[in-house]
């Protein structure tokens, strides 16, 4: 780092995945500033010998991703929000105090107000499978938004119990195989597992659900998950993972340089245009589906939503 040049990057393991730099660098150079944005590999075990010399590593801060988002609580001062999720995705310097926070609360939900916006209107449940750290920061936005009841479905029923007992009454905990019955009655689904992620195994789920259903998924590669794909053939409006990542980076850009910076038509082409690059070719149908797309109709029995 050459003098007066400020230094951020992105602390993971493995990280070459990370597109952070990718969206950090393009607002470094629209504001042109003398900074640049990084990656740091940095096993389990190293992160927080890492993280409490990040200074002396030439950084003013950074953003900390999979698998140390719950170390980055211990090794900083982290806000009521973070302590709340339970992990922190963003590390900066106040007053020489390393803080901590998590922004994929606020990524979550500017994601969901650009792209389906009023999705939480009236909004009354609302499902989320996984209990991970996406998740939790999900159920927070939601608690935030006087969503009524969030449901919350995971592989493993310990994890999802947990979450219940941390956020209280409004979580409920419920079983895979519930998810289908509970989407008659719920206003939002949020996939926050990595199934549907390439390399991962396909989400199976079956979109039986009223017409006005938002479907959101913390997913960005592919773009297009195989359940926003089902999501959309039903006329859903949906809220995809890549909105998602660039929301949740704006606010650590503004953490470490004051301004705060826009998600452009122009950036999102751009990350785009990088995970397409990446992607090898992949079928579309790892979502099961009914056979045939079914025609909605009215359903007497949910006070007039429809089925399908
Ligand atoms: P995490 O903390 O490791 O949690 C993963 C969750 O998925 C756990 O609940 C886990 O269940 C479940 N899961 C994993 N593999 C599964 C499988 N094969 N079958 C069923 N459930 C499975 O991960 P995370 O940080 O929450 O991330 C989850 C996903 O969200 C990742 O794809 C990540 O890239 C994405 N994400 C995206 C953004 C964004 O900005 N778009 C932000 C955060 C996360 P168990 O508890 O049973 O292990």
């Amino acid at each position: 780092m050459t003098d007066g040049r400020k230094a951020v990057c992105v602390i993971g393991w493995p990280i070459a995945h990370s597109r952070s730099p990718l969206i950090h660098n393009y607002w470094i150079r629209q504001h042109g500033l003398d900074a640049e944005y990084r990656r740091e590999a940095v096993p389990p075990g190293e992160f927080e010998a890492f993280a409490a010399r990040l200074r002396e590593h030439g950084y003013i801060g950074a953003n900390v991703t999979v698998p140390h988002k719950q170390a980055a609580l211990a090794v900083a001062s982290p806000d009521d929000r973070a302590r709340a999720v339970g992990a922190a995705n963003a590390l900066w310097y106040d007053d020489g105090i390393l803080r901590a926070t998590n922004t994929d609360v606020e990524g979550f939900l500017a994601n969901l107000d650009a792209a389906t916006p009023g999705w939480d209107r009236g909004l009354e449940s609302a499902i989320v499978l996984g209990a991970g750290g996406g998740a939790r920061a999900v159920v927070f936005a939601l608690l935030s938004r006087d969503v009524e009841r969030v449901y919350v479905i995971n592989r493993s029923p310990e994890r999802a119990a947990a979450l219940k007992k941390q956020f209280g009454a409004r979580v409920q905990v419920a079983r895979w195989e519930e998810t289908t019955g509970l989407l008659g009655g719920a206003g939002l689904l949020v996939n926050a597992t990595p199934l549907g992620m390439t390399g991962q195994p396909p989400l199976e789920i079956n979109l039986r659900c009223p017409p006005s259903l938002v479907v959101a998924d913390l997913v960005y590669d592919p773009l297009v998950t195989g359940l926003l794909a089902a999501a959309r053939e039903r006329g859903l409006r949906t809220a995809d993972g890549l909105g998602m990542l660039l929301q949740q980076a704006v606010s650590g850009f503004e953490l470490w340089f004051g301004i705060r910076p826009q998600v452009t038509a122009e950036l999102r082409a751009l990350v785009e245009g990088d995970l397409t690059k990446h992607l090898p070719p992949r079928p579309r149908d790892d979502v099961k589906q009914p056979a045939a797309p079914v025609k909605p109709r009215r359903n007497k029995l949910r006070g007039g939503g429809f089925s399908a």
